[in-house]
């Protein structure tokens, strides 16, 4: 049984037809920017995120530029991010036309390492820190990020584009962020059907710049008092993740229970040592966005045969560091901190996991990777 990496058509019955009834009420209305349904929308996300003020945007990269100049960041700033993340992140801070620093990773959590950010903040007195939420769960140490951010008074901007629904010490992760970003890129947790993004922040000055920058700076109908862009979000866009925000809860609850499928399945492998399953740290709620083993770099190329010809889905997030990528060469000056992104990049692997996998389906990846990891 083919079992693919990610499927965005699993919807729950009925879901196609509740979702034409609003294209057929929203085009018959002519209602296609702003209105009730981003309203709607906006009021979840401060429900969900525990924020008091929320502001959608396009995407999710935008989100992170509207953020970084939201909190003051101007041309030439030195602003620190991680070494392992989504491009984007990396582009937010050079289309913002601040000068990027990357910081090295921690083996364990897979997250920005304390400790090197804490070295990268002497060394370059930076303006702003963008940490990234990645895997469905955070930094084991995020109360540490946020306390030393304040403590220096620098803005620190949490790039959580993949971590919608999860929960840090009992709150939505977005709760005690000074800011925060979202994406509702199909594939991700909280997925538009389209393109999508959010700043959620409970600071109001951070959400009024960011609403303002996010519709060509605009302070009325023709008077701009900023220089911003076009980043709006459709009201189309907002109505699919409204009617998908309905069933949110039950799509994460499928998502964890997948993901504590695999850790199950594999414990045994694990405390051998044939492979890894780094958990949540501490404190952290996962939600399920994404599986993640490590295992030994020969090892994962023939589980990638093995699964590829079973016609399993799998994914390398990511294959390479931000300070490999041919597009940092011209724009990457520094980097603080070890190699170990390095050592990471060659182990990381990720099994097929979204919402309402099926039985059979979780069955059949788990035999595939149980028989080449024990042979
Ligand atoms: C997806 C993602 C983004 C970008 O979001 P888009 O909506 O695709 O622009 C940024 N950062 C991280 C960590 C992501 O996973």
């Amino acid at each position: 049984m083919p079992v693919p990496f990610i499927d965005l058509k699993r919807f729950e019955p009925g879901f196609t037809d509740l979702w034409l009834e609003k294209v057929r009420a929203l085009s018959l209305a002519g209602r296609f920017i702003g209105g009730p349904e981003v309203e709607q929308l906006e009021a979840k996300l401060r429900q969900d995120c525990e924020t008091s003020c929320s502001v959608t945007c396009a995407n999710g990269t935008d989100a992170l530029q509207i953020a970084l100049r939201a909190v003051g960041v101007e041309q030439g700033d030195v602003i620190l991010l991680p070494d392992f993340t989504f491009w984007a992140t990396f582009e937010a801070v050079v289309n913002v036309g601040a000068e990027p620093v990357v910081v090295d990773v921690n083996p364990d959590d897979l997250q920005m390492d304390f400790d090197s950010f804490c070295k990268a903040l002497e060394l370059y007195k930076p303006r702003a820190a963008i940490i990234a939420h990645l895997y469905g769960w955070g930094s084991a140490r995020l109360q540490d990020f946020r306390e030393r951010a304040a403590e220096r008074g620098i803005a620190l901007i949490e790039d959580g584009a993949q971590s919608y629904g999860v929960r840090y010490n009992q709150e939505s992760i977005y709760h005690s962020a000074q800011i925060a970003t979202i994406s509702f890129y199909p594939s991700k947790v909280f997925g538009a059907a389209g393109d999508g993004g959010a700043i959620v922040t409970s600071n109001r000055k951070y959400a009024d710049q960011a609403r303002q920058l996010a519709n060509h700076g605009r302070s009325d109908s023709y008077s701009h008092a900023l220089c911003g862009w076009n980043s709006r979000l459709d009201s189309l866009q907002a109505a699919y993740l409204n009617l998908g925000g309905s069933y949110l809860p039950k799509r994460l609850q499928s998502r964890q229970q997948s993901a504590s499928y695999y850790r199950r399945a594999f414990s045994d492998l694990a405390q051998m040592g044939q492979l890894s399953l780094p958990p949540p740290p501490p404190g952290f709620e996962e939600n399920g966005y994404l599986n993640l083993l490590l295992l030994p770099p020969t090892r994962r190329d023939e589980l990638i045969k093995a699964l590829q010809k079973k016609e399993i889905g799998w994914g390398i997030i990511y294959p390479l560091s931000i300070s490999e990528q041919a597009g940092a060469y011209k724009y990457l000056k520094r980097r603080v901190g070890g190699e170990n992104v390095k050592n990471i990049i060659h182990r990381v692997l990720s099994l097929p996991l979204f919402p309402y996998m099926e039985s059979e389906e979780l069955e059949q990846v788990t035999e595939v990777v149980r028989k080449i990891m024990t042979s």
